[in-house]
């Protein structure tokens, strides 16, 4: 991304720039915050770690603002973020405006031959991979955490850790919706840090795909957009794919619910969501309870999150109804799904109206 937009609004003295004490009192404490771990990710001076569900201060705030303005869902007075803008960042990300409020899209398909939307996103990452057009997908998923120093404490298996994949046979590790929020930001900065040979010099920069769920995507043209320069984050990511339409769950309410079922969630190897039953998998057990049983859990975060679709992602891809749906928005993304389909890899159907007027429903 070479071109640069700014934040029209000047941010002021530094003493008043919102900084992580803000975030802390609008986000964390309101309950808004969704565990991105974007904040930890580009803090300059490595001041926040990432706990299982918020982010928490432990070293020197320098007060720079970057945490709070790159935070997917903070606002302030002078400053509305996407609302004031997506206009800009639409004609600077995809050359065109929204028509739609689930935003600017290409084409639309229906994937007819998955069970899940991760199936085909996985092809897609895979493509990437095979073909150089990427050096590494930063994401969440199983094995050892990138950037993993700036977690709190370990995190249980089933909240997956953020994770950078550069080889195809590691992509089944990717799971970038958990059931629980999940710190994917982090994996963009693990990924700076483990590829790039200059880190303050703009060499050698990697292209990384960043694999996140639609409520994540916001941060990263947030950082983009900041008047901080940073290339830790926002310049590595070369395509956004996003996961849509999924609910997610506090880890630690969810650690409480389940112990009051007699389930220890740091003993939980997967799990699986059939209509509205999930399996949770531990030791080759498999126990079943209803969503309503775990609904206590809900993060309501994520319902106040204005980005229902991921709708600055080059690619976004998620349930409608039963249907699975792949949104193309980019003109960077289209021909490589062109080719994938001229290829035989993913086999499409347009979608119809039926498909259209389901993402309306999903701003309504
Ligand atoms: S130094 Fe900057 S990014 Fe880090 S916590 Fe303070 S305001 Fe946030
Ligand atoms: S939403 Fe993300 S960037 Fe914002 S406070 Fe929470 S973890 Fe940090």
């Amino acid at each position: 991304m070479s071109q640069k937009l700014l934040w029209p609004v000047p941010y002021g003295k530094i003493t008043q720039r919102m900084i992580f004490a803000n975030l802390l009192k609008d986000v964390v404490r309101t309950q808004v915050c969704i565990g991105c771990g974007t904040c930890a990710a580009v803090c300059p001076v490595n001041a926040i770690q990432m706990g299982y569900d918020y982010p928490r201060l432990f070293g020197m705030c320098v007060r720079c603002g970057y945490c709070f303005y790159t935070c997917p869902v903070s606002v302030d007075e002078q400053f509305k973020g996407f609302d004031n803008m997506h206009q800009e960042i639409e004609k600077l990300a995809f050359g065109e405006v929204r028509k739609e409020p689930f935003g600017v899209y290409r084409s639309i398909y229906v994937l007819k031959e998955f069970d899940t939307p991760e199936e085909p996103a996985k092809l897609i990452l895979k493509y990437l991979l095979e073909n150089h057009l990427i050096d590494a997908i930063a994401t969440i998923g199983f094995g050892e955490p990138s950037f993993g120093f700036m977690l709190q404490q370990p995190r249980p298996r089933i909240a997956g850790n953020p994770i950078v994949i550069t080889n195809v046979d590691e992509i089944d590790e990717a799971i970038p919706q958990w059931l629980t929020s999940a710190p994917s930001g982090m994996a963009l900065r693990g990924a700076s840090e483990e590829l790039s040979a200059s880190f303050f010099q703009k060499s050698n920069v990697p292209k990384v795909a960043y694999y996140a769920p639609s409520s994540h995507v916001r941060a990263i043209w947030r950082a983009r957009m900041s008047w901080i320069a940073n290339s830790k984050v926002e310049e590595i990511v070369e395509y956004i794919i996003s996961i849509f339409g999924r609910t997610y769950y506090f880890t630690e309410k969810l650690r409480t619910v389940l112990l009051q079922k007699g389930i220890n969630i740091s003993e939980i190897d997967g799990y699986e969501i059939k209509d509205s039953v999930v399996d949770f998998i531990s030791d080759n057990k498999v126990f079943s309870f209803s969503l309503d049983e775990i609904a206590e859990a809900i993060h309501p975060g994520i319902s106040k999150v204005n980005d229902r679709t991921g709708e600055y992602s080059d690619i976004s891809i998620g349930m409608v109804g039963k249907n699975i749906v792949m949104i193309v928005r980019s003109g960077r993304i289209e021909p490589i799904v062109n080719n994938m389909i001229n290829e035989n890899i993913i086999r499409v159907e347009e979608a119809d109206m039926s498909i259209i007027e389901g993402l309306r429903r999903l701003y309504v």
